[in-house]
Order: C-alpha cells, then sequence, then structure tokens
C-alpha cells in the first residue's frame, strides 16, 4: 500500500486516512470507506473520497462548496454517455480533448471551481432542448 503526503490546499495542514463516519456521521453510506481528510477537519472543511482499493485520493481536497460543483460537473458530465450520446470512454476523451489535459488530470475530482463551470457548460451545450425544458 503506498503512502502518500497529502497537504490541504485550503489551509496547507495535513490530510490524513480517515473513515467515511468522520465527515458523514451517521448518514454515511459507507462509514468505513476511505476518506482523506484535513486535519484541521471540521474547522477547516476539506476532504476528498479515496479508493477503496489503493487508498490513494480521487482528487485533490474540496471545500464544501467546490464539492457542490463537482457533483454537478458530475452529473453534467455523466449525461453524455448515460444519454448514449456516447460511450463513457468516448466521454472521457471527449472531456480530455476539449480542456487540453493529459489523461491523469482530466478527472472531475481533480477539477477547480472554475473547470467545473467549464464541464457544466460545455456539456450542457449538448442538450440544449433539454435544458430549455427542465
Ligand atoms: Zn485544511
Amino acid at each position: 500500500m503506498k503512502r502518500v503526503n497529502i497537504k490541504c490546499p485550503y489551509c496547507g495542514s495535513r490530510a490524513f486516512l480517515r473513515p467515511a463516519s468522520v465527515v458523514y456521521g451517521a448518514k454515511a453510506i459507507n462509514p468505513a470507506a476511505p476518506y482523506y481528510v484535513c486535519a484541521r477537519y471540521p474547522a477547516c472543511d476539506a476532504y476528498v473520497a479515496a479508493h477503496k482499493d489503493t487508498r490513494l485520493p480521487m482528487g485533490t481536497l474540496a471545500d464544501k462548496n467546490l464539492r457542490c460543483k463537482r457533483i454537478e460537473a458530475h452529473k453534467a458530465f455523466n449525461r453524455l454517455w448515460e444519454s448514449g450520446l456516447m460511450s463513457k470512454k468516448q466521454a472521457y476523451r471527449w472531456l480530455q480533448a476539449s480542456l487540453a489535459l493529459p489523461e491523469q488530470e482530466a478527472h472531475i475530482g481533480r477539477f477547480s471551481t472554475f473547470r467545473c463551470e467549464q464541464v457544466i457548460q460545455m456539456c450542457g451545450n449538448f442538450f440544449p432542448t433539454l435544458d430549455k425544458a427542465s
């Protein structure tokens, strides 16, 4: 198992692997799921999910606003392949090419608020009528 030193981008403290129950409490769907949580949590509300097999973080630590943006961006992005417009693989390739990012960077979990907003807008362009209807 790889050990990684992760720093909180908001306060500079270290982040540690903690179970999901630390941040979600009784509401945690999977209380044992690994998360990287800022050492200053809850004073500093920053965390990110980790892969349960490798325990590596799925992206950079995010505060509440950024977490909301990433969820929104994921929804917009998932619609590309859930709708059958393209395959999941094609969708990731499109995302990567559109943002001119190397493959390992083209993950919403690594995106800033600005980049999430770009994704939401770009994905929305595929569904102009759907957006008007909803
Ligand atoms: Zn922090």
